[in-house]
């Protein structure tokens, strides 16, 4: 038969799924022997039949019955007797902690008729009349959904009455006549008395617990969690113990060890007279725990002990909730505690020191996403007012500067050594320059892999795009907030990429010293010595290499500082812009064989620098470069703008610029409706003469020319967006006639592997024929994404996808988190086919997804063997890599 009531005795804390979190940790600590007030707990299970067929499974209410009689033997008292009544809390205690999502009844047992047994008991007439109001006031609204204001009301009422300023000064005498308001409100709202049948109140705030998991605040906190919504919740049903008996008496929260440090030591906040809701919810200044060592130094001794009890038991910090009775200490609540980042590595490498965790274990205990955190600078935003606006997060950190509204006066300003804070509509290659030269890039358009979002986090510069509440007016030089400050160029304001959110004026920055020891090397504390000790652990575990998409020698060097093994996706894309762009237009516009080539040979000596550059800084180490990749009209001129210049000049009488008739031509010829599915990847090798050929050279010859320097370049080429193994074929003929060229031109012999990505479903589909061309894959997730959804990356994040999250489409945007269904399925298939055909193909994901912590997870499961990120992923990846492989 089920069981559907578990005796705290009964349980354990490996039980959470049952018993949820709490009465799982509350059997253990009464396994442990320490201080809970006896009770029971009914199990999730019994709550799931309950939501599942709107009544009360079967047996329930006599196994309630049973354990509750075997507590009231045990206590030498009853439920609710009237010279002396047993009180009960009835508590909601889910698998996964969602603090004050669900309901509570307290003083379960009060009646007309035991009111004044507990006045005698307690010494406290007020005390009892508070007991009683306190009941009415939670199980009216709680259970009998009586609007909880209106409670709040008739105190509020009595106590301008009586002057009061707040609850304590009311009489025994007043809250015996707010009992009589408050039970009037009860039959006038709802046609039924107040239940004076302690069993009866016991069944309904059960039942009440119960119906709360589906309450809308539970919900809509359960999906911003992901938290699943059939779990269900677990009640747990307690003696009551009384903080608010006196002096002598008290409530607090206490922490094994300080939660936003790390530090050992017993740390937390005491109320005395007060109950645990009173310390929650701020009515009275709490004081730290060291005044309760000077207040009951016994009880706070005690208090210590059982901390450090539950510490070594749990092998982890845990939070406890306390009361402390007429000077008898009671243990209400434990559970391991949550952390700050800093914390979490600093417990995780002092545990190890300890002896209570292995160095596996240790490793487990923190995170990327931690990681991450501790790597960036930060704000300091303890006396920050309201943001001017919010928008998505796209990359993470803190920054401060004068807003610009087009690339060049970024350029100019940080050239005068200003800080400033690119502010478009959205981002356009076009706009590269400003974005390196500014500190932050902020967006009203584009979700988390747009064009923005990508590069800057490619960058490690603080973004926050698709910031909606703006309005952006380049022309006029200023946005608009949704309350209608305006705010012009050359204002001051701070772009927190964590959050968000927007500041006006500088936010002050606390720089971060997990950085400083990336950089450098140089470990200045604690924190930084954990973070150490983590990556070093990790990178001794991890089966898959990390590499790190770069395409400047810089980023390469910061990469490989970082740990990276190599570059798996170099763009070249970005080295096509600036100063180069009127080569590429020559290139696009030439009508001729010897105009394109002349071109193309003005282009490679710059392409050749690039590579020189990137195959030195990744000295020995594998550097993947892709050839061009993006439509061509990316690099042209805007056609709008092409097609206002030439209308204006011919509106005013004069003849427009034949350079700029000769662009609108092409750039119309060329327009596509959806430039991200057409001419471009593995197409615009095939259709534009000469350009595969121009690249290939590049990267062949600064192959040579650093073998003559010394060195060991490793380079590989990728072809990007094939969909049928021919296009591969056709492509790959040509990169090894350019390379078999420039060997036997230079008398080095250059020998790339050639591979392709995998980004397409039909590219994922075919992997088995694909890799008889191909010597390695790389999984671009970002096109794979949008291609297997149909959503385009570029607009649907800010059109519709908190929408989707809300409705529970999906928990994170797949285009943060691999779709392992989808998206994952595709790449299974791929790699199990393309291995099939060739067992020694490199397999890697260059996708945004190879610097996510739970992506990096699916790769080590699907039998990848690297993952490529941006530079300020790699420790991250690192890290969870090695934390796959425990
Ligand atoms: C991809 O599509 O995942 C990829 C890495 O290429 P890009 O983002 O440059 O299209
Ligand atoms: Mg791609």
């Amino acid at each position: 038969m089920v069981r559907y009531v578990y005796d705290f005795a009964d349980g354990g804390r490996d039980m959470a799924d049952l018993l949820g979190g709490k009465g799982a940790n509350l059997a253990e600590m009464t396994r442990l022997g320490l201080p809970v007030p006896p009770g029971f707990t009914v199990t999730t299970e019994a709550c799931r039949a309950f939501l599942a067929t709107g009544a009360e499974p079967q047996g329930m209410a006599e196994e309630v019955t049973r354990h509750l009689t075997a507590l009231e033997t045990a206590a030498g008292r009853e439920l609710g007797r009237p010279d002396d009544p047993l009180l009960l809390s009835v508590r909601s205690g889910a698998r996964f902690s969602m603090p004050g999502m669900m309901e509570t009844v307290l003083d379960i047992g009060l009646t007309d008729a035991s009111v004044p047994g507990l006045a005698k008991v307690s010494g406290s007439e007020r005390f009892a009349w508070d007991s009683y109001r306190r009941l009415l006031q939670m199980f009216g609204s709680t259970v009998m959904g009586v609007d909880a204001a209106l409670f709040e009301e008739a105190i509020t009422r009595l106590k301008e009455a009586r002057e009061a300023p707040d609850d304590v000064h009311l009489e025994a005498a007043d809250l015996q006549g707010l009992v009589e308001t408050y039970k009037r409100v009860i039959r006038d709202e709802t046609g039924q008395d107040f239940p004076q049948s302690p069993a009866e109140q016991l069944r309904l705030a059960i039942l009440a617990v119960f119906r709360s998991w589906n309450g809308e605040r539970a919900r809509l906190y359960r999906r911003r969690e992901h938290i699943p919504d059939d779990l269900g919740t677990a009640v747990t049903v307690q003696r009551m113990v009384f903080g608010n008996l006196g002096a002598d008496s008290g409530s607090g929260v206490a922490f094994t060890r300080d939660p936003a440090t790390g530090r050992p030591g017993l740390y937390g906040d005491y109320l005395a007279n007060a109950q645990g809701e009173d310390v929650v919810a701020g009515i009275r200044n709490a004081v730290p725990l060291a005044e309760l060592e000077r207040l009951d130094p016994r009880s706070y001794r005690r208090l210590r002990d059982h901390a450090q009890t539950l510490e070594r038991h749990y092998r982890d910090l845990c939070d406890i909730e306390f009361t402390i009775e007429r000077g008898t200490l009671w243990m209400l609540q434990t559970r391991v505690g949550k952390r700050t980042a800093e914390a979490a590595f600093a417990i995780a490498a002092e545990l190890v020191e300890e002896g209570l965790i292995t160095p596996d274990e240790s490793l487990a205990r923190v995170g990327g996403e931690g990681l991450a955190r501790l790597m960036f600078p930060r704000f300091d935003t303890s006396a920050t007012g309201e943001p001017l606006a919010h928008g998505i997060p796209a990359s993470p950190g803190a920054a401060v500067g004068a807003v610009v509204f087009d690339s060049a006066e970024a350029v100019r300003r940080a050239g005068a050594g200003e800080d400033v804070i690119l502010v478009r509509q959205e981002t356009t290659p076009d706009d590269l320059p400003g974005m390196v030269a500014a500190q932050a890039v902020l967006t009203s358009r584009g979700g988390k892999t747009s064009h923005a979002a990508v590069v800057a986090r490619g960058m490690g510069k603080v973004c926050v795009c698709g910031a909606e509440e703006l309005s952006v007016d380049t022309g006029a030089r200023r946005f608009t907030t949704r309350d209608g400050t305006v705010v012009e160029e050359g204002t001051t304001v701070s772009v927190d990429g964590s959050a968000g959110a927007v500041y006006p004026g500088a936010v002050p920055l606390v720089a971060s010293a997990a950085m400083r020891y990336l950089e450098t090397g140089e470990q200045t504390d604690g924190i930084v010595t954990a973070v150490a000790r983590a990556l070093s652990r990790a990178d001794s575990v991890r089966r898959l290499e990390v590499r790190a998409n770069a395409d400047t020698p810089e980023d390469a060097a910061r990469a490989r500082r970082f740990g990276a093994q190599g570059i798996g996706l170099c763009r070249t894309e970005h080295m096509f812009l600036g100063e180069r762009r009127r080569l590429v237009e020559e290139m696009i516009l030439a009508r001729t064989d010897s105009a394109r080539d002349r071109a193309l040979a003005a282009l490679l000596p710059l392409q050749r620098q690039d590579f020189t550059g990137i195959l030195a800084a990744m000295d020995g180490l594998p550097v993947t470069i892709r050839l061009l990749d993006p439509p061509l009209h990316e690099f042209l001129p805007d056609r709008t703008e092409l097609a206002v210049r030439v209308a204006s000049a011919e509106a005013a009488g004069r003849r427009p610029d034949p350079h700029d008739v000769e662009l609108l031509d092409a750039v119309s010829r060329m327009h596509e409706e959806n430039p991200m599915l057409g001419l471009r990847g593995v197409r615009l090798g095939l259709v534009v003469p000469g350009l595969v050929a121009m690249q290939v050279r590049a990267i062949a010859e600064a192959v040579v020319e650093r073998v003559r320097a010394g060195g060991s370049p490793e380079a590989e080429i990728m072809v990007p967006l094939v969909g049928a193994v021919e296009e591969l074929r056709i492509e790959r003929e040509e990169v090894e006639r350019v390379l078999a060229e420039v060997s036997k031109e230079s008398g080095v012999a250059v020998h790339c592997p050639v591979g392709t990505m995998i980004e397409l479903p039909r590219a994922a589909l075919t992997a088995g024929r694909i890799a008889g061309e191909a010597q390695f894959f790389s999984f671009g997730t970002n096109d794979l994404t949008q291609t297997t959804w149909g959503f385009s990356r570029d607009d649907v994040e800010a059109a519709f996808f908190s929408a989707y999250l809300d409705k529970g489409v999906f928990a994170t945007s797949p285009f943060e988190t691999i779709d392992r269904d989808g998206v994952g399925r595709l790449v299974r298939i791929a790699v199990e086919e393309g291995r099939a055909a060739r067992p020694d193909l490199k397999i890697g994901v260059c996708g945004e997804h190879g610097g996510d912590p739970d992506s990096v997870h699916f790769f080590h499961g699907a039998g990848l063997d690297y993952v490529s990120c941006s530079p300020f992923r790699v420790p991250v990846a690192r890290l969870e890599a090695g934390r796959a492989a425990l």
